[in-house]
């Protein structure tokens, strides 16, 4: 449904920005660059949001918004910030001023429309169960916790009974010791405080016995036996109280939050609401989206969901290029599948190559579905983007693996976060908050598992349990950090123990920031939030060449030798090219620098259109680029690359003084490795090969050695 939103921005890019985000959405908006005039139109008009600029012309943001606030204390506010601020100044905001997200320049498109359409969801469900949207996230961690909590107490009962029947093996007593110390933390963190205050005197009481310190032991453990049924009384207490259980029609929308794009789409269908008593069903803002565009749209494409418990994957299907178009301005989508004719290839070809060049949609997944495997197909494929073909009919798990795949190759998407923690419920309580701010987050229990999962996964952050069975998490944060890969990655610790000493040895082992047990949901969010947004910065700043959008060399060749190191592990391929413009110092000499740099920025551009997400471009040196193809053989490299390089020979560029101009490239195609094995000796052949293309005339592309 279209929301009316009031925008007071000064400056005037921004403002353009975010019209454009918001109309793309099907919203209204109306902006004004001064508080006075945003004042006003509050106190004659209502909104379903108000976003708000660091700076006025009349008035700062924060001013701003305490104005506001006393006009309407209900309307969902969001500060646009141009500076960080301080943990304390976040929660202020939050928490006096009731601001429902904090967002940093530069504005990222992509994640700013999840946050936008996940505030109006919390919005929903607000007026619907007449909760606020803190207490509706609340309730579904409680609604979530409620459902395991039987099985949390039962599993400590019979650990208390085994400790004290078989008192000579420790080990008993210790896993005791956790499940009551776990149980403890995830209460309280679902605000269940007197449940979480029993599981503690249990815990304390437990400890005594292990470490011996007590006068009469039988004594001891019929005091845990008592302590033990108040924890079951308190546990029982709050299954049974109604208050904390949840209002189903509260979550109706976020159920189905895609019903509007159903509606706009009279005979497409949408994901089946998920069983009532699945324990995913309250995480939808976490969920993958991906849209089917098929004529058939068959049963099978419904209630998918990928590997990880807690994110559901949300098909939504169409049958027409138009509507699929429509959808993907709509919300922000994660993958799309093409249905595609073999016979009657084009459509599907534009549709992808289309849907890529939608804002903020240039690194969007792609795959086709076809009744039949046509290599014919596969260089235009490429091209146009697509990383897979699939041929229907297929088993559920071929397109639960494509989805993994597709959403995974996909570089700079939602902000991915790794979750390590030995207390199941508690990761899961944090996944679901950091969820449904639009990340996505991966738990994992086993201390083994994370190497390999760093290794798949790529998260951006990562959150480390300090206390666990087997090893400590000082440890594997020490562990992490000696992967020269992940020096820079953000690892944040977790703990109940809150001492000095705690607090150093997790600066000790590497960690940038610590985290108290039982978590607050502000906190939690601001601090994840702000580590995510500073590396995500730093690597920004440091990977991503300006003019072109593309990685500089050294990050363009961090990212080959990994897939050099895959395709070696694994015996696969991938092709390399280098690719240089003709005659570009005539180009600058005849129309301008300007107008060079422009030629750059729309090559740049170009380049990051095209092709699969999983390539890498890169800006080699002043007008060369190279690109690697992930898995892909010479011959269909060439076809990929010489449709590209036509494109942008026939494109018209402009001159500094108004002038029409044409450009021509020369290039040269190596592949592993049939050409080489090591890096060095790929990018040589390939730098002799464009030279072999200038020496032949250039405006050609050289694939073997002449
Ligand atoms: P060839 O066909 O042999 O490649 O000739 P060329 O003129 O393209 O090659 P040459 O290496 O002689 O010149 C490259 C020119 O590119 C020289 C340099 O001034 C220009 N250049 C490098 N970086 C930039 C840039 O960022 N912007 C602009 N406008 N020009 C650049
Ligand atoms: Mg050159
Ligand atoms: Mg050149």
């Amino acid at each position: 449904m279209s929301k009316r939103i009031l925008h007071a921005e000064q400056e005037e890019s921004v403002a353009t920005l975010l019209k454009t985000l918001v109309v793309a959405r099907g919203h209204e908006i109306e902006q004004t660059p001064t508080g006075t005039v945003a004042v006003e139109k509050l106190i004659g008009q209502e909104y379903d949001l108000i976003v708000v600029g660091d700076e006025l012309d009349d008035i700062d943001g924060i001013g701003l918004i305490t104005k506001l606030r006393q006009i309407n204390s209900q309307v969902p506010i969001v500060l646009i910030s141009k500076v960080w601020r301080d943990a304390r100044i976040y929660q202020q905001l939050v928490k006096e001023l009731q601001v429902a997200l904090v967002i940093h320049r530069p504005i990222k498109a992509g994640l700013f429309g999840a946050q936008l359409e996940s505030i109006f969801d919390s919005q929903a469900a607000f007026s619907l169960g007449e909760l606020g949207p803190e207490e509706a996230t609340l309730r579904t961690l409680q609604a979530n916790y409620l459902r395991v909590l039987p099985e949390r107490v039962f599993k400590l009962k019979e650990a208390i009974a085994i400790s004290r029947t078989n008192p000579a093996v420790g080990s008993h007593l210790i896993e005791a010791i956790r499940l009551a110390h776990n149980l403890k933390g995830t209460a309280t963190s679902c605000g269940f405080g007197i449940l979480g205050e029993s599981a503690g005197s249990l815990e304390k009481a437990l400890v005594a016995i292990k470490e011996g310190d007590l006068g009469h032991y039988d004594v001891a453990w019929e005091e845990i036996d008592l302590i033990m049924k108040l924890v079951t009384t308190n546990a029982h207490a709050i299954a049974e109280n109604p208050s904390s259980k949840v209002d189903k029609r509260a979550f109706a929308t976020l159920e189905n939050p895609d019903e509007r794009v159903l509606s706009m789409a009279p005979e497409a269908e949408g994901a089946e609401p998920l069983p009532e008593d699945n324990f995913d069903t309250f995480d939808m803002s976490s969920s993958v989206r991906v849209l089917v565009v098929s004529k058939e749209a068959p049963a099978s494409f419904r209630k998918i969901r990928d590997d990880s418990k807690m994110q559901a994957v949300q098909v939504i299907c169409c049958q027409e290029k138009e509507d699929a178009v429509a959808i993907a301005q709509k919300l922000s989508l994660d993958a799309v599948l093409i249905d595609i004719d073999t016979a009657q290839p084009g459509p599907s070809l534009n549709l992808a190559r289309e849907l890529r060049s939608l804002p903020n949609y240039d690194s969007l997944p792609v795959a086709f579905l076809s009744t039949s495997k046509q290599q014919k197909y596969i260089e235009d494929s490429t091209h146009a983007g697509a990383s897979l073909m699939l041929e229907m009919p297929f088993a559920p798990n071929i397109l639960d693996d494509a989805i993994d795949y597709l959403v995974n190759a996909r570089q700079g998407g939602r902000p991915r976060i790794l979750v390590m923690d030995d207390d199941q419920d508690f990761s899961e309580t944090v996944a679901a908050t950091l969820g449904q701010e639009g990340m996505l987050v991966r738990c994992i229990n086993e201390p083994g598992d994370i190497m390999e999962t760093l290794h798949d996964y790529h998260p951006d952050l990562v959150l480390l349990n300090i206390t666990m069975p087997l090893v400590s998490g000082y440890d594997i944060c020490r562990m992490i950090r000696q992967d020269a890969h992940y020096r820079d990655l953000p690892i944040l610790f977790l703990t109940s123990q809150t001492g000095l000493e705690t607090r150093l040895a997790a600066f000790e082992a590497g960690g940038d920031d610590y985290l108290p047990k039982p978590v607050a949901r502000v906190e939690l969010l601001t601090r994840v939030k702000v580590r995510l947004e500073r590396a995500r910065l730093l690597k920004e700043r440091s990977n991503k060449d300006v003019l072109t959008g593309l990685l500089i060399r050294r990050a363009f060749m961090e990212e080959l030798q990994d897939m050099a190191e895959e395709s070696r592990r694994n015996e696969l391929i991938f092709s390399l090219a280098l690719i240089d413009v003709d005659h570009f110092k005539k180009i600058n000499d005849t129309y301008g620098h300007m107008a060079g740099d422009k030629v750059l920025a729309q090559v740049g551009q170009l380049l990051r259109k095209r092709f699969r997400v999983e390539d890498v471009r890169g800006r080699w040196g002043g007008e060369e680029f190279i690109v690697a193809f992930r898995h892909i053989q010479k011959d269909t490299a060439r076809g990929a690359l010489q449709r590209a390089l036509e494109e942008l020979r026939s494109q018209t560029f402009t001159g500094d003084h108004g002038e029409n101009f044409g450009i021509t490239f020369s290039a040269g195609l190596v592949s592993y490795p049939d050409d080489g094995r090591e890096l060095d000796t790929l990018i040589k052949i390939a730098d002799h090969r464009l030279y072999r293309a200038k020496e032949q005339g250039r405006n050609c592309l050289v694939c073997v050695d002449t």
